[in-house]
């Protein structure tokens, strides 16, 4: 496996692959990988010949009170997963390489992006648009994966992918979780031992959630009640949202129906953590 800091260098090994036929796979991550973006590279190296994976803690999405400065950073760490997993190259651009210093061209989206964590991060796709079509562009994979996550992350980008006309599929994979139910994330490692362990009320909150619809429940508003109950009884959680939205479009339903995302971010002291679950509604 190697490990490369410039696009050239990318484009030239992509070039060598091609022309010997093979397939391409790219995960786009922002490092301090775990078991989440492990099993998108595992399903990318099923699926490819040769799979990137693109490490970048991206500036442009991140807000300007946002944890930008201390995301955790670990390359490291990072290769000897991606080697293990059988990835075939490591694109870990420094931010020079990514925005020239006038870079002014930005890839945004309406409508989707407003609204769940749109609402608090307004620039947040934005940044996420903008460097996954320059991902796209430098690496021009056969296939890029996403974690359903960032659910709304996922939907953004399907719709970038149908909207702008790019040649390559979209791969959403699935939340994979700790013991307790926690989705993991790289902003895990902000929590302290008390917080950890209060952060299981998100996923504690959607099983509530989830166990309503099973059991017949189609109101939105009383699902998102439901859900807030457990969360605030919580002392270390403050809820952002608590959302239920047609994933396809990640506008407010009223009654669930068709793909159904519910999603939640929430405070547990200063961190800010998110999760959902989609379920199909047969009316
Ligand atoms: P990040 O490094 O947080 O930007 O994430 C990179 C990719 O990994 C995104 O597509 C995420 O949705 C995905 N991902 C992160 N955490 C998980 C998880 N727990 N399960 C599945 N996918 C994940």
């Amino acid at each position: 496996m190697n490990i490369v800091s410039t696009v050239k260098e990318v484009r030239e090994q992509v070039k060598e692959w091609r022309a010997q036929g093979l397939s391409v796979g790219l995960v786009p991550t922002m490092g301090y990988l775990h078991e989440g973006h492990k099993s998108l590279i595992d399903k990318a190296v099923e699926q490819n010949d040769r799979v990137v994976v693109s490490v970048f803690v991206n500036p442009i999405q991140f807000g300007p009170t946002e944890d930008l400065a201390t995301y955790p950073r670990d390359l490291d760490r990072d290769a000897a997963l991606c080697e293990s997993a059988g990835a075939d190259l490591i694109f870990h651009p420094e931010n020079e390489e990514m925005y020239f210093e006038d870079f002014c061209t930005y890839v945004d989206m309406e409508h989707l992006t407003k609204g769940l964590c749109g609402k608090t991060r307004p620039t947040h796709f934005r940044g996420v648009c903008t460097v996954v079509s320059k991902l796209f562009h430098i690496v021009q994979p056969d296939r890029a994966y996403f974690g359903q996550k960032d659910a709304q992350q996922l939907a953004v980008v399907r719709r970038m992918v149908r909207d702008l006309n790019f040649d390559l599929e979209i791969v959403g994979c699935p939340i994979v979780r700790e013991e307790d139910g926690l989705a993991k994330s790289s902003r895990n490692t902000y929590l302290s031992e008390e917080e950890r362990k209060a952060a299981v009320v998100l996923s504690r909150s959607l099983a509530k959630g989830k166990e309503l619809i099973e059991s017949g429940e189609l109101d939105a508003e009383t699902i998102k009640k439901a859900i807030r109950e457990v969360i605030d009884a919580e002392p270390l959680a403050k809820i952002d949202y608590v959302e239920v939205v047609n994933f396809d479009t990640i506008e407010a339903i009223d009654t669930l129906d068709g793909i159904v995302l519910t999603a939640i971010a929430v405070y547990i002291g200063k961190t800010r953590l998110i999760d959902n679950f989609i379920m199909t509604i047969q009316s």
